[in-house]
């Protein structure tokens, strides 16, 4: 009985590590929050799906649209700050 306890434990364990492992592939390398309202949004989305405020912004340097939680352009390396808004 206490054997087929701890066979049950053992699966429920291995089931758990499983669902973390795959949380950890599923979360976006390149995601930060949104400044309006908090929410986590990825860098390729245009616009936050909890406040619909606009996520991206367009580089004046180089045209290509940056996340607005991105410090610097990371395709031309222009500092954020000067961005405008798209
Ligand atoms: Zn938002
Ligand atoms: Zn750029």
């Amino acid at each position: 009985m206490v054997l087929i306890f701890l066979l049950i434990l053992a699966f429920l364990a291995m089931g758990i590590l499983a669902e973390l492992e795959r949380g950890e592939e599923q979360a976006p390398a390149d995601a930060g929050t949104c400044p309006c309202c908090g929410q986590q949004v990825e860098g390729q989305w245009l616009l936050c799906p909890r406040c619909q405020a606009q996520v991206t912004a367009v580089c004046p340097d180089c045209g290509q649209s940056v996340a607005s939680f991105h410090r610097y352009c990371p395709h031309c390396g222009r500092q954020r700050g000067a961005l405008r808004e798209a």
